[in-house]
């Protein structure tokens, strides 16, 4: 299989230092393997991305050198390859019409497990498996079953009962969204996607992602998930967490950084950052498996 990597921003901000070191990665870990290396905007959720960061985004790469080599791809433009994901799904009997509210999912939750955790998404009590009995369908849910487990490039052998751990997960929201599981399976596969490097905050999705790629009948890429930057307080840098947009006044400078953070020790002085890429491609080559 020819390699094609790629870096999968969400564009809800700008780069930050940790978005960087899962972007150079990806880009690094193409370069190795004398890859083709491309750019998605991950924008499905777009209220939630400001106008325009997308662009900015891009620019930021392209400051930094990193250049993708296809024209960059945007994922609210490709609803319709979702929708029909979905179909295929729902002919097959794996994916199924939910009419549940926050509200009723939280309350079915606290039944069977106890109070709810505060953050992240809840456990599915399966409560529209069977139908909705006559109730509208109001989001599109995957049928979870089975564990699932996989070998991770860094991370090594890694599983996860999905039913037991995430259930029965949304693939179209109620507002008509689309869930990022099923646009980014959908949109691997379609760029044949050989190797996705990303950060390792994404690992627990890996299982859902495979899942849908069984049951959609698509092949499964090698995963490798990079080391998380943390804030000062140990908490992932994020945008979530105010992290800072990266200061491209010296983009050499933040190339240096990232690769730190990736163990990869470039030498010392003043250099351009296309030379500095251009040093740190056999570095990773020798250390990645
Ligand atoms: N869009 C996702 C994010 O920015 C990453 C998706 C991926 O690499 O699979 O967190």
């Amino acid at each position: 299989m020819t390699y094609r990597g790629r870096f999968a921003p969400s564009p809800t901000g700008p780069l930050h230092a940790g978005s960087l070191v899962a972007a150079l990665a990806s880009w690094l870990d193409a370069r190795a393997h004398d890859g083709h290396w491309l750019v998605r905007i991950e924008d499905v959720d777009l209220p939630r991305c400001p106008p325009g960061t997308g662009e900015f985004i891009l620019g930021q790469l392209a400051a930094l050198g990193l250049h993708a080599d296809e024209p960059p791809l945007w994922q609210s433009r490709r609803g319709a390859l979702y929708q029909q994901a979905l179909q295929r799904l729902i002919a097959a009997g794996a994916a199924y019409g939910c009419a549940c509210t926050r509200a009723e999912i939280a309350a079915a939750y606290e039944a069977r497990f106890g109070p709810r955790p505060k953050h992240g998404e809840l456990i599915y009590p399966g409560t529209c498996r069977a139908g909705t009995r006559g109730r509208p369908v109001r989001a599109w849910r995957f049928r979870a079953q089975g564990l699932i487990a996989w070998q991770d490039r860094r991370l090594g052998a890694q599983q996860q009962d999905l039913a037991a751990e995430v259930g029965d997960f949304v693939l179209q929201r109620a507002d008509g969204l689309w869930a990022y599981q099923l646009a980014v399976v959908v949109d691997d596969a379609e760029q044949h996607i050989s190797d996705v490097v990303r950060g390792e905050d994404l690992a627990d999705n890996t299982p859902r992602q495979i899942a849908l790629q069984r049951a959609l009948g698509l092949p499964t890429p090698h995963y490798l998930h990079t080391p998380l930057v943390l804030a000062p307080d140990g908490h992932k840098l994020s945008k979530q967490n105010g992290a800072a947009a990266l200061d491209l006044a010296d983009p050499a400078a933040r190339l240096r950084e990232a690769a730190l953070r990736l163990g990869l020790a470039l030498s010392p002085g003043p250099r351009p950052a296309s030379e500095l890429l251009a040093e740190a491609v056999p570095l990773w080559r020798a250390r990645q498996p």
